[in-house]
């Protein structure tokens, strides 16, 4: 059965705040030609000047995946990628008036609901494959991360993570079939540790966070003064740590949400290899440079054939 390439059938937007700049922007999901791939464009540059969703124009992993070129900076595309990838739309322009995509609620949800709003169509060029024949892995030792593919007829991801605290331990998400994608894995919110947070807020490397957007784990005690003062900083009447040892901003949609998230990075960045896979992925610990690594790594093997 041959498959098609696809693209949305029309023109859709979503506007948030990001959250390491915090700020405000419309990202506008415009449809595009056959073969073109996932690209940005900053409407607000002189110039307009695009940037292809391209491994190789990563140049920061360290909070997000960062891309640049031609001058123009993307932060944080990598929930919206893994949403195109999840449903399978291959070809877009994502123009955008801020050089950050909005958190919106830490997940890829929003982006799933915008493209089902507008719906997406098949096109008239076949959809190329990227098969992997060989085991391909990256292993980063210093972080405990390691990134494998092997051979497989689907595109599926087995992820696990281990953050070796008393609240969040180990966990495991799969994802064998790309259709459970929309409900198992896109509404999977992003997560941070308290300590992690203090030292974002107080680094002003957080903006656009309003403690609805991200997990919050609670690794260590919290006095009444210091949660009283999240409260404020959050703008929120009350913070307080829930039995789970989350904050009680949210409600988990799952008990392994952060694995699924996880998950959900992984697909986002690979997203970056420019063409869909095929194989079976296994990530332990992953990261966004760790997913960003093996990406390279599976284009740099597929040159080499
Ligand atoms: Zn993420």
């Amino acid at each position: 059965m041959i498959e098609y390439q696809h693209t949305l059938k029309s023109s859709v937007s979503v506007q948030g705040t990001g959250l390491h700049t915090g700020q405000y922007g419309t990202i506008t999901f415009v449809p595009a030609p056959p073969n073109h791939g996932i690209k940005f464009k900053r409407i607000d540059l002189p110039g307009h000047p695009i940037v292809e969703a391209l491994v190789e124009n990563v140049v920061d992993t360290s909070r997000g995946t960062t891309l640049h070129k031609n001058g123009a900076t993307i932060y944080t595309m990598e929930h919206a990628l893994a949403a195109l990838t999840g449903l399978g739309i291959d070809n877009v322009l994502i123009e955008l008036d801020v050089e950050e995509i909005p958190i919106l609620d830490g997940s890829s949800r929003q982006f799933v609901d915008a493209f089902e709003q507008v719906g997406y169509i098949a096109q008239d060029t076949e959809r190329e494959y990227l098969i992997i024949d060989k085991e391909i892995r990256f292993v980063d030792k210093e972080k405990g991360s390691e990134m494998i593919i092997t051979p497989c007829d689907a595109y599926k991801i087995d992820v696990k993570i281990d953050y070796g605290t008393e609240v969040l331990n180990i966990q495991f998400a799969e994802l064998h079939n790309i259709t459970d994608f929309k409900k198992e894995i896109s509404p999977c919110r992003t997560f941070v540790f308290l300590h992690e947070l203090e030292f974002l807020l107080k680094n002003n490397l957080v903006k656009g966070g309003d403690l609805s957007n991200a997990i919050v784990f609670v690794n260590r005690k919290v006095s009444q003064e210091e949660l009283d003062r999240l409260a404020e900083l959050f703008h929120k009447p009350k913070v307080k740590v829930k039995d789970e040892g989350i904050l009680n901003n949210l409600d988990l949609h799952f008990d392994n949400e952060p694995a699924r998230h996880k998950l959900l990075d992984v697909m986002g960045d690979l997203t970056l290899i420019g063409k869909p896979l095929k194989g079976h992925i296994t990530a332990i610990r992953p990261g966004h440079y760790a997913n960003t690594e093996l990406a390279k790594l599976i284009k740099q093997q597929i040159k080499n054939q």
